[in-house]
């Protein structure tokens, strides 16, 4: 096993990481080079410069992406990031996580991501209105209900959502609530759709345990990143009766090995522009300590490439269940597999959002909108679905769960090549 992710050496591009685990994949499913050929490049890459009219009355010219990875299991699905770090590359790797990701947890979609290059916490509401108004212009031949169908990721909500919904309307004429998800419930959202990404998260975290005889009520977790996964994730496993030992996020992280009041940790980021600095409920520690300090369950649910080959020599944790997309580096998953340490996957673990997203988009082409526990009980039913079918592929090609559930997805994606054909 160890050899396998050896040959994932360590990429400076983010999209040539995911290459390198497609590869190691393919070759061990024996996936046709020619549908291996065609995953390599992405299917459409839209680049916009984005003028705004910034508060102090100066223009600023802001960089968007909007990269389509693959069409072939339906339309293209896939978040929007509002970070300083988005470029061209880490989208074209996100776009190709998210096909993967709808792949295994059997979505009719294929993937894509977006991105705008800002750092939204510098910014004022009416700025970003108003760059997010001109992204969804700038992408209105790109989006569609049944082409391309945009959700929140890192730095954006339900908020620049309705914005964008708003204004494809316009440009439209048509009332399409389906062309965007994680919308607020009112203008089309779905119930669950908010805590879904950490509810997948739970799922995963159980359903490991159970395979590993673990029981969750004498286990200790840390949970890295406090927003919409991180939050809610942590949420979640507690009330599963896991111990929270570190929670942390940009500001400040904290260990509790008597355990932290999440419940109390949630109330006091509401009421504190949603950030930790000053919460008492702990010791505050290194913020990179959050990774190797003394737990169960690490979930990392914050940014990627966290867990790099040095952190991963440090990790205590018997299970990592990777809320974020691309927490763990090529180079550390070979550690990891050589301590035996079992990752759930990010295009496994955090593909609760896209599911109930999908039940988002279905509910408003269907224009019927389910109850809370209907989407609960259908999204538990589809995560655990995923995790049996991707720890099976494990099992059957002994291999780990990373590149278990790019085989799982690739078994899929083959498939649809294979019968809707080629030129
Ligand atoms: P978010 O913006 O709501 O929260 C991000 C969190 O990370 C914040 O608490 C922030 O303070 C924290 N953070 C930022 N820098 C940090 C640092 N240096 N150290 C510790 N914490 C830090 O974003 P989110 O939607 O929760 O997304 C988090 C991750 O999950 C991203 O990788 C995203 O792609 C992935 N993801 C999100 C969803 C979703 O539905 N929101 C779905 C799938 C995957």
């Amino acid at each position: 096993m160890s050899t396998q992710t050896a040959n994932a050496t360590a990429h400076e591009s983010m999209f040539e990481a995911v290459l390198a685990r497609l590869d190691v994949a393919a070759k061990l499913m024996n996936m046709s080079e020619d549908v291996a050929t065609i995953l390599r490049s992405p299917i459409k890459q839209v680049k916009v410069s984005l003028p705004v009219m910034m508060d102090n009355g100066k223009i600023q010219v802001f960089e968007g992406y909007r990269i389509v990875h693959s069409t072939v299991l339906g339309p293209s699905k896939g978040g929007i990031r509002y970070a300083m770090d988005v470029n061209q590359d880490e989208v074209m790797a996100l776009a190709a996580w998210m096909s993967f990701k709808c792949a295994v947890a059997n979505l009719p979609y294929g993937g894509a991501k977006g991105g705008i290059k800002c750092d939204p916490r510098a910014m004022s509401v009416g700025e970003l209105e108003r760059m997010t108004r001109a992204y969804a212009t700038s992408m209105k031949d790109v989006f569609g209900v049944n082409k391309d169908i945009p959700a929140p990721d890192m730095g954006t909500s339900g908020r620049e959502m309705a914005w964008i919904l708003d204004e494809f309307n316009k440009v439209t004429g048509e009332d399409s609530p389906g062309v965007i998800t994680g919308k607020p419930i009112v203008i089309g959202g779905s119930l669950g759709r908010d805590a879904a990404t950490g509810r997948g998260v739970m799922v995963n975290t159980l359903a490991a345990l159970k395979k590993m005889n673990l029981n969750p009520k004498e286990i200790t977790a840390a949970v890295q990143g406090f927003g919409n996964v991180g939050s809610h994730a942590a949420r979640l496993l507690a009330e599963q009766g896991i111990k929270i030992v570190a929670i942390g996020d940009h500001t400040a992280t904290f260990y509790n090995e008597k355990g932290i009041d999440i419940k109390e940790a949630l109330e006091y980021a509401a009421k504190n522009g949603r950030v930790l600095k000053g919460f008492k409920g702990g010791t505050e520690i290194k913020s990179n300590e959050i990774l190797t300090c003394k737990c169960d369950v690490l979930v990392p649910a914050a940014l990627q490439n966290v867990i790099t080959e040095e952190i991963a020599h440090g990790i205590q944790a018997k299970l990592i269940v990777e809320g974020a997309n691309g927490p763990t580096m090529p180079e550390a998953d070979a550690v990891l597999n050589d301590k035996k340490i079992i990752v759930v996957p990010d295009i496994l673990a955090n593909s609760g959002g896209v599911t109930v997203s999908y039940f988002e988009w279905v509910q408003n082409k269907a224009g019927y909108y389910w109850s809370e526990n209907e989407v609960n009980t259908k999204h538990d039913e589809k995560m655990e679905l995923a995790f049996s079918s991707v720890w099976h592929n494990a099992s059957h090609y002994k291999t780990s769960m990373r590149i278990a559930a790019y085989i799982t997805a690739l078994q899929k994606i083959e498939q649809g090549v294979q019968l809707k054909g080629n030129y």
